[in-house]
């Protein structure tokens, strides 16, 4: 269910979902690097990234699978779910379509992992509020419905993504100690 790296180190295998354009690469050059970029191309072709983490005094290593654009030709392969633990399915608040998909994303998600795999529901990019088109209530309602942590971010502002992966991560943390 998970790898003991040397000594006392955890690694966690966390995978982000979603549509094409809901910010997914942005969210990990936000949390990994405290870099966003305006255009999307420059995302394209990170396939993971390691971020060290605090908990409980513990030093734990999230392992952060991004698809690098696979999800456009919906061929995001086994490979990429292969022993993860947690996952982010994010969509674009901004566009209804991206949340009508998450139910596909989770069916994809539970094809491939076990049911047990931690998984934060994540409505990007807050920041533009006067193009919402999914209230925080509906993304509340389909969390709960679902049982899935839930969370609203922006990978441009950066407000909630560092809770957004530490919520994953701690939950993984206390579920294996
Ligand atoms: P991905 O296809 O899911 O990996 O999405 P990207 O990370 O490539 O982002 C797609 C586009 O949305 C890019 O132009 C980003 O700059 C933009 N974007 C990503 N996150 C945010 C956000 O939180 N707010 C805003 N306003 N734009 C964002
Ligand atoms: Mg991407």
């Amino acid at each position: 269910f998970y790898s003991e790296d040397s000594g006392d180190d955890y690694l966690f295998k966390i995978v982000l979902l979603g549509d094409s354009g809901v910010g997914k690469s942005n969210l990990l050059a936000r949390f990994a690097r405290n870099e966003f970029y305006s255009n999307s191309k420059s995302t394209i072709g990170v396939e993971f990234q390691t971020q060290k983490m605090e908990i409980n005094g513990k030093e734990v290593k999230a392992q952060v699978w991004d698809t690098a654009g696979q999800e456009r030709f919906r061929a995001v392969t086994s490979a990429y779910y292969r022993g993860a633990v947690g996952a982010l399915v994010v969509y674009d608040i901004s566009r209804r379509q991206t949340f009508d998909s998450v139910g596909r994303w989770l069916h994809e998600l539970h094809t491939h992992c076990d049911m047990n795999v931690v998984t934060i529901l994540v409505g990007n990019k807050k920041d533009l509020k006067d193009a919402r088109e999914v209230s925080t209530a509906d993304g509340k309602s389909l969390a709960e419905s679902e049982t899935l942590f839930f969370t609203e971010t922006s990978a441009l502002d950066s407000s909630n993504v560092n809770a957004a992966f530490q919520t994953i991560v701690k939950e993984i943390y206390n579920i294996l100690s």
